[in-house]
């Protein structure tokens, strides 16, 4: 029989972060950014034009949010500040075309995503939580043929520690009943462990520069694993681990 305790520390609801964790992502954000230097090549290195379009993405952050639109018009105010406002409009117009073609991208879903899913969701609540552009990331979770595996989804335009506090006490049985499962240490892990839930890391090999901290190796409900598919074996070990403490 279960103990107390043991209820208490049940997890019932498990979030995904979507953005390469559930499908590829960051590499067509590379392949944009080829482009545009490819682009403005007569006015710039391609090392020190991606260094100012970082700058202006980290300055847009606050009033953009996360998300294509946000990058494009960022893309956009560097190629300006770079050609000291001369560039021309036909290239705005190119710039804007490669942006729009992000935004139709094919979805690509990582290994083991969708088998993981089906195991997991008769037996937790799944939520999708992800940040971006809601068009675009409805797009994606429409054509990734995964959205009827999860309970609920939630589109935010950040994930700190109220995020997943307050998602988690909506669809589930609060913070500390859950786990969040991401590529992003910063967007995904930190906050959810602040929050008091499980932070699951799944490395991906591009992901933005933006999205990294150190890895809270400390906190007793971090962990990593190399793939989607190790997950259902971690769960195992923590509901045992559960039951005999
Ligand atoms: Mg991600």
């Amino acid at each position: 029989m279960l103990s107390m305790a043991t209820q208490q520390n049940a997890l019932t609801t498990i979030g995904f972060d979507a953005d390469d964790t559930l499908w590829q992502n960051e590499q067509f954000f590379r392949m944009t950014e080829r482009h545009f230097a490819e682009l403005l090549s007569a006015h710039v290195e391609k090392e020190h034009l991606l260094e100012r379009l970082l700058e202006a993405e980290r300055r847009n952050l606050g009033a953009y949010g996360f998300g294509i639109k946000g990058f494009t018009l960022s893309m956009i105010e560097t190629a300006i500040d770079v050609t000291g406002g001369t560039v021309p409009s036909e290239l705005i117009g190119k710039i804007l075309a490669a942006g729009r073609e992000m935004l139709s991208h094919p979805i690509e879903t990582l290994p083991h995503v969708h088998d993981t899913l089906e195991a997991l969701a008769g037996r937790y609540r799944l939520v999708l939580i992800t940040k971006g552009d809601l068009f675009d990331q409805e797009r994606k979770l429409a054509q990734s043929g995964l959205g009827d595996f999860f309970h609920a989804v939630e589109i935010v335009s950040d994930k700190s520690r109220p995020t997943y506090q307050r998602i988690f006490a909506r669809h589930g049985d609060g913070a500390e009943h859950a786990m969040m499962v991401g590529n992003s240490l910063k967007s995904d892990v930190v906050p959810a462990i602040e929050a008091g839930s499980w932070g699951v890391f799944i490395p991906h090999e591009l992901t933005w520069v933006i999205e990294h901290v150190e890895a809270p190796t400390a906190a007793p409900r971090f962990r990593e694993i190399g793939h989607l598919g190790e997950l259902p074996a971690l769960l195992s070990e923590i509901s045992n681990s559960g039951r005999t403490s």
